[in-house]
């Protein structure tokens, strides 16, 4: 029986996390304590409710005219296994997948790291990364499924394969730095 915990209700219908219409899951627990971050009732690891994946994964397959799912929170690297198992069902389901992650790729794909393999199997899963920390001082509400520039819009797959991080193709041109 595989648990979850998470921050709130899956948000369906949403057109600001990631391209096209997606329903958002929300992970509880976070480390990386961002200044200013948005959602600081999602860093407790003992706050919001669990939940069964499967129950989860139910409501995923029940979604209708979604392009995908994005995972956010709270970060949701530090559920990756759970995550990954949600994520290889909603794709079975012909949805996409973005995640949000405190973690820089580099960090996620350290393989010194004692989560290393654990996070191996949630990236597999993922086709685009939103990864960093967010840096106040680098915020602009001008940036696309951003909070600031810092972070980086990611093609997994390709980073994956090249080993290092590649900018997905489509926001090329956006600011990164
Ligand atoms: S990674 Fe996200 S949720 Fe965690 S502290 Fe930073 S902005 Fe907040």
């Amino acid at each position: 029986m595989v648990k979850l915990r998470l921050s709130g209700p899956m948000t369906i219908d949403s057109i600001v996390d990631g391209d096209g219409i997606r329903a958002v899951v929300w992970a509880q627990g976070c480390r990386h304590a961002c200044d200013d971050c948005h959602n600081p009732q999602t860093h407790s690891f003992t706050g919001g409710f669990e939940i069964e994946a499967d129950e989860l994964i139910e409501q995923i397959k029940g979604l209708r005219l979604h392009k995908g799912i994005t995972l956010s929170g709270g970060d949701p690297f530090e559920q990756p296994l759970a995550l990954a198992h949600v994520c290889r069902e909603a794709k079975k389901a012909g949805l996409d997948i973005w995640a949000y992650t405190g973690y820089t790729f580099e960090e996620l794909t350290d393989r010194d790291s004692k989560m290393h393999q654990e996070w191996a199997s949630l990236l597999s899963e993922i086709d685009v990364l939103v990864d960093g920390r967010f840096d106040k001082d680098k915020k602009s509400l001008l940036l696309k499924f951003r909070g600031s520039s810092n972070q980086r819009i990611i093609d997994v797959r390709k980073s994956l394969e090249q080993g290092c991080a590649v900018i997905y193709e489509k926001y090329k041109d956006e600011k990164f730095e």
